[in-house]
């Protein structure tokens, strides 16, 4: 599935819920799903659930970019090539953090 395609699919099934809830209360259950994926991952937790948690982060981002109007692909797109969107290069040459 393409990216454009899931945030289709995410408009068609939540738009409505998503419009009553509005944008600050989407990016609120964005934040808990981004917290249940990193509380997955520091308790090891399977890959099954934290599969299931990054599926979730997505689902709530797109729904999150259909109240805010933006297409996810062509957002992705524009900052993310061929190359890294700082350095230019592919593989990325930028320092360490
Ligand atoms: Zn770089």
């Amino acid at each position: 599935m393409k990216i454009e395609e899931a945030q289709e699919m995410m408009r068609n099934i939540y738009w409505d819920r998503d419009r009553a809830r509005g944008v600050n209360g989407t990016l609120h259950r964005t934040q808990e799903e981004l917290a249940e994926l990193s509380a997955a991952i520091l308790e090891r937790a399977c890959t099954k659930a934290i599969e299931d948690e990054i599926a979730d982060v997505f689902a709530w981002l797109c729904s999150l970019a259909n109240l805010l109007d933006i297409d996810v692909s062509e957002a992705f797109h524009k900052k993310y090539t061929d190359a890294c969107s700082k350095c230019k290069q592919s593989p990325c040459t930028c320092p360490d953090e």
